[in-house]
């Protein structure tokens, strides 16, 4: 079983590590991550530059100027003379639920994982201020060695994975749940550099709004690990007939 592992916040971030540290013996573990922290990257590919690929130490490898979807496609599609089994991507420092999993670069490295002969994981950490990474990892040591096991999801499956921040015996269980939505973001907040010209950082992300019974929001304010079952088919297919009909009249 070969597992590769990657992020959105850097080679060097605590929560990669800690997978890296729960995921040990579960399989080969190979560890390609971006050199710095990507979060926000989404499906983004490097098109504009080559990438250089340099080794950190035996197994993690970083990619300078990569994307997380860069170092994903980059080990499933040369960097390596073997294959993989799996991706699993984490912990993130931060939630990814609901509309986040579009901006996410943690969700983005799992969907490049999708063409594996295994589902996908994405894991994320809902951080609260305990920093519970260790326990987000072991609860991923548990999915992807059940994966592993039993086999009991389709393959091109992506798990997207969100573990509330609290000590693994405090968790409540695990529940399969739906994307739920955020409210609109915070405003962007301006700011002037040194010649008074504004300058802008992207706000925080909007509160949830559509948080209800069955979403991921609503499992993590309950202390459950979510899981949400993903696939990359955007169409909104209950659109098509009203679409289609409306296209005979222009
Ligand atoms: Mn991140």
């Amino acid at each position: 079983m070969k597992i590769l592992l990657a992020n959105d916040d850097g080679y060097r971030a605590p929560g990669l590590r800690r997978l890296k540290d729960a995921l040990s013996g579960v399989g080969a573990l190979t560890v390609v991550a971006p050199d710095r922290n990507r979060s926000g990257a989404s499906n983004s590919l490097t098109l504009d530059m080559p990438l250089r690929v340099q080794r950190a130490e035996e197994d993690v490898w970083y990619v300078i100027n990569g994307t997380p979807t860069d170092c994903v496609h980059l080990a499933i599609t040369g960097l390596f003379e073997h294959d993989f089994d799996m991706v699993v991507s984490g912990v993130n420092d931060g939630a990814n639920l609901g509309d986040d999993v579009l901006y996410s670069g943690t969700v983005a490295a799992a969907t490049e994982g999708r063409y594996l002969g295994l589902p996908a994981v994405a894991v994320s950490l809902v951080l609260s201020g305990g920093r519970h990474f260790a326990d987000a990892a072991k609860i991923a040591r548990r999915i992807v060695e059940s994966l592993i096991g039993e086999r009991p999801l389709p393959r091109n499956t992506i798990l997207n994975v969100n573990v509330p921040d609290l000590p693994i015996e405090a968790l409540r269980g695990l529940k399969t749940t739906r994307l739920g939505f955020r409210h609109k973001a915070e405003p962007v907040i301006k700011a002037y550099d040194p010649k008074r010209e504004p300058i802008y950082w992207v706000g925080p992300a909007g509160a949830g709004q559509d948080a209800g019974a069955g979403t991921d929001f609503d499992a993590i304010a309950n202390g459950f690990v979510s899981v949400t079952p993903l696939q990359v088919d955007l169409t909104d297919h209950r659109a098509i007939p009203g679409i289609d009909e409306w296209l005979q009249h222009i």
